[in-house]
């Protein structure tokens, strides 16, 4: 029986926003290790799970080892980072001799000291199983990949979809090659390029350019039978780091130059779009105007500059007073607004009580001020509720989501869901857990910039895009990069 190791550290980092990731911000939402690590990720839809499911399929046995991962936000500590590796590697060294490592790793980790978690881990594993053993990993596709990623690793498979809504059958492809690896004698060879193109998290839907030609053609090759797996990244911009940006690897069955032949290609066609990665989305007066002028529901607006899954703290109030300053025009509205303190007060006034106090924009001030809220408490809850759909955000939790206390505030025909932890709009049973239904509603407001397709895709009868201020502006030209090379577009235009 082949037993593989399996597990993973999952953080999408966000440099430039103020707040430190420790420890228990990965113990809040996913921190397993041996049997409880099967017992959680198990037929949850995250590539663990499906690779769970694909060495099962092979006969395999997994080993789990650990498997940590937090809610996107600010550098994370040292302390927490070191405490985390040695915590996998001490498991890994037991658990030898193995006869492969299956990974889920993000691809846009950094930590106090380490710009490249990923080519860290990756080879800090390397050391311990040595070069024999196949290393294989999944990937966030807004990873940012290295040299070392690629060369501490045998196969990285990147998710495809933005919405990450194919992140179970990655999983599933890694235990595939895995065995092809193991039992076919397959011998993966991989090369990448990385064309010096930054793309804001708006610009990453893989619906649209750069992205969608990228993987038209991946998927071409793909058909050859020469060619393991391609993947397309679009990288994470909100990360400072040497390796910032778009990116493609491709992986043959011992065919280095067609590798790097295709990965090449994939680099041009990206740079040929480079057009795309200028957009910015709706100005907030015209996203209103249309918004409240709309004749069906619901309309949702992404809160760009406030995109949660991006890092930033939930609590922007920019949409919040436009729709509040719009008065009796805005009727059946939702939007969520993270604010431990104003959650204690509501709860504490209790249900059916009127609440007023300042709300959000107080974690820093890059989205908005704190604004004046004055409503009725209409429900307080638990704020823990159970993933009906293919949620975006799976690979954080699993299937059980705690948003923390929550209590929703009506002021007029907005309804305020006031939480403590923040949790981005990956699922439908986010609001409808809270008494808001959302296909109902004519305005909601998504902090987000693409995972809140997935959910809120196939109800919207319109979407727009607005340009709010924030950590996750689509206008890279805010951030004081230091480590980035060099010139890349848009920030350099030749
Ligand atoms: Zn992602």
């Amino acid at each position: 029986m082949k037993r593989i190791a399996i597990g993973g550290i999952i953080h999408e980092t966000h440099t430039f926003a103020p707040d430190r990731t420790g420890l228990e911000a990965f113990a809040q939402q996913t921190l397993v290790e041996g049997d409880a690590l099967l017992q959680r990720m198990r037929d949850t839809p995250t590539s663990l799970g499906g690779s769970i499911e694909g060495l099962a399929q092979s006969g395999y046995v997994p080993v789990p080892l650990l498997y940590a991962a937090a809610t996107p936000s600010g550098m994370v500590k040292r302390e927490a980072y070191e405490t985390l590796l040695n915590q996998f590697l001490a498991r890994l060294r037991a658990a030898l001799p193995v006869d492969g490592v299956l990974l889920s790793l993000h691809g846009a980790m950094v930590a106090e000291g380490f710009d490249d978690c990923e080519g860290d881990i990756l080879a800090r594993i390397r050391v311990v199983v040595g070069a024999g053993c196949p290393i294989v990993s999944t990937l966030d596709m807004h990873g940012n990949v290295s040299p070392a990623m690629l060369a501490n690793s045998d196969v990285l498979v990147a998710f495809d979809q933005n919405p990450h809504l194919d992140t179970y059958e990655r999983g599933y492809e890694g235990a595939v090659i895995m065995r092809r690896i193991i039992g076919d004698g397959l011998r993966p060879t991989a090369a990448y390029a990385h064309p010096p193109l930054l793309l804001s998290a708006l610009t990453t839907w893989t619906e649209q350019p750069p992205l969608r030609p990228m993987h038209i053609r991946a998927q071409e090759m793909e058909r050859d039978p020469r060619v393991v797996n391609v993947s397309v990244l679009g990288g994470f911009a909100y990360a400072d780091t040497p390796f910032s940006g778009v990116s493609a690897i491709v992986t043959t069955d011992n065919d280095p130059a067609l590798a790097d032949a295709y990965a090449r290609e994939l680099a041009h066609i990206a740079w040929e779009h480079r057009d795309a990665a200028g957009y910015k989305g709706l100005a907030v007066d015209d996203a209103m105007h249309r918004a409240l002028n709309a004749m069906r529901g619901p309309v949702v607006l992404a809160d760009v500059g406030d995109n949660i899954g991006g890092g930033t703290p939930g609590d922007g109030t920019v949409l919040l007073q436009a729709l509040l300053d719009a008065g009796e025009r805005a009727r059946s509205v939702a939007m969520i607004i993270t604010d431990p303190e104003a959650v204690t007060h509501a709860v504490q006034a209790g249900t059916g009580a009127q609440f007023e106090m300042l709300v959000g924009g107080k974690c820093d001030t890059w989205h908005g001020q704190p604004i004046w809220l004055r409503g009725v408490v209409e429900r307080l809850t638990d704020g823990r509720y159970h993933i009906e759909g293919k949620d975006h955000f799976a690979q954080l939790y699993g299937r059980d989501v705690n948003m923390g206390l929550c209590a929703v505030v009506r002021c007029g025909g907005v309804r305020v869901l006031l939480n403590e932890r923040k949790t981005p709009p990956g699922d439908l049973a986010q609001l409808r857990s809270q008494g808001i239904i959302p296909e109902q509603q004519h305005i909601i407001v998504a902090k987000s910039a693409v995972a809140f397709r997935g959910a809120y895709g196939p109800i919207a009868a319109e979407i727009y895009e607005v340009d709010t201020p924030g950590l996750c502006s689509a206008d890279l030209s805010r951030f004081p990069y230091q480590k980035l090379a060099r010139p890349i577009y848009p920030l350099d235009r030749p």
